[in-house]
């Protein structure tokens, strides 16, 4: 395990993060379904050592639900979480956004685990 995170503290930060390029949807990048806001999703995540913030990389649906990282990158914190996915409203612009909420932590791994990428 690891010496870098709390579970709670890598929910926090993971709460809100915006979710593909779409306004209003994003698609399991296993199988194509359109994921909508009020989806249930396993969603893959990391933050490289010298990065302030997390990024949202995939997003599976249910039915290809990842529960393991397969291949750990050194230097780069990754984690898989189930999530339900929600729109916000961004105020400054008058736009809406996909957002990770009801985030759960399923795995994850520290800066020290891997290899080299
Ligand atoms: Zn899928």
């Amino acid at each position: 395990m690891s010496e870098l995170v709390s579970e709670t503290a890598v929910e926090q930060a993971l709460l809100g993060l915006q979710v593909g390029q779409q306004q209003s949807c994003d698609w399991c990048c296993e199988c194509g379904r359109e994921l909508h806001s009020g989806t249930q999703v396993t969603a893959y995540a990391y933050k490289p050592a010298d990065e302030p913030r997390w990024e949202v990389l995939r997003v599976y649906c249910q039915a290809c639900t990842h529960t393991e990282i397969e291949t750990p990158t050194l230097g780069t914190a990754e984690v898989l979480v189930s999530a339900c996915l929600a729109l916000t409203q961004l105020a400054a612009r008058q736009t809406t956004r996909l957002v990770l909420s009801d985030v759960e932590l399923h795995t994850h791994s520290a800066l020290t685990d891997g290899t080299s990428p």
